[in-house]
């Protein structure tokens, strides 16, 4: 493969789980430059465990992980973060903390100097959090705490922002809205890998990965995965 295709991201073989429970099986994904990745499954399919293991917060037990080409398997979640590897969880922020605070966290971990300007950049993509700054992010709705928590992880600067459920606990008028700031967030060159049970996020992805029961079921394009029927079925409710 010539480098300028080889991906950004690629996760082989991977196995991982809690004590005796193996909950992935073999699991292969890979994410390129500037792509948007979905990866699909249902309750306790291993969607977090899977993004867990890739950005070092538990440990994969086989296969690898290639980051920009390098092997990160045994690298601390630190170490990835500082190669542009950034995970936003479905809690996503700090409630007790400021928003201001919780903004140059990410940058301030990673000792950025310009962590101030980093932050004045993503108050112009979030300007409600601009006004708000200086209140704890406990006061903020749900959506704008989505949005506090998107800024968050884009202050680290990642290649690659990985997410785990960004609509859980929002309504559908703010999952709209995230899909719209995901959407801008590609066409700013930003790779995205996205764990959802909520396939309105289709709408943003150029490839999908479905994980049923700790292996990969299905991987392909939009295209393919609604030309397969199965898969149509158990995912749009069609028959
Ligand atoms: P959800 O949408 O509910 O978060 P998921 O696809 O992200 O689902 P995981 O959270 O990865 O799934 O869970 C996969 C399996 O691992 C489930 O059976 C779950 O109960 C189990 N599990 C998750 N976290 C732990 C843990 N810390 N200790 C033990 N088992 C766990």
């Amino acid at each position: 493969m010539p480098p300028d295709t080889a991906p950004l991201l690629q996760a082989t073989g991977i196995d991982a789980g809690y004590g005796t429970m193996q909950v992935l099986w073999g699991v292969d994904l890979d994410v390129r430059a500037g792509e948007t990745v979905l990866l699909l499954g249902a309750n306790g399919a291993g969607k977090t465990t899977f993004l867990k293991s890739l950005v070092g917060l538990i440990e994969a037990r086989q296969g690898s992980i290639r980051l920009g080409g390098e092997d990160v398997t045994r690298l601390r979640s630190s170490d990835r973060m500082r190669r542009g590897m950034t995970y936003m969880s479905e809690l996503a922020v700090f409630p007790d903390l400021s928003i201001e605070e919780n903004i140059r966290i990410g940058a301030q971990a990673l000792g950025h100097a310009h962590a101030g300007a980093r932050a004045d950049e993503l108050y112009g993509l979030f300007p409600v959090l601009r006004e708000k700054r200086k209140n704890p992010a406990s006061s903020l709705s749900g959506g704008q705490r989505k949005m506090l928590g998107i800024a968050k992880a884009l202050s680290a600067e990642p290649k690659l922002l990985v997410m785990d459920e960004p609509s859980a606990g929002l309504s559908p008028l703010f999952v709209k809205e995230v899909i719209r700031i995901l959407a801008d967030l590609r066409g700013r060159g930003l790779a995205l890998l996205i764990a959802e049970q909520n396939i309105g996020f289709l709408e943003v992805a150029t490839r999908v990965f479905v994980l049923e029961g700790g292996r990969i079921r299905f991987s392909g394009t939009v295209a393919e995965m609604s030309g397969n029927q199965a898969l149509h079925r158990a995912y749009f409710g069609l028959k």
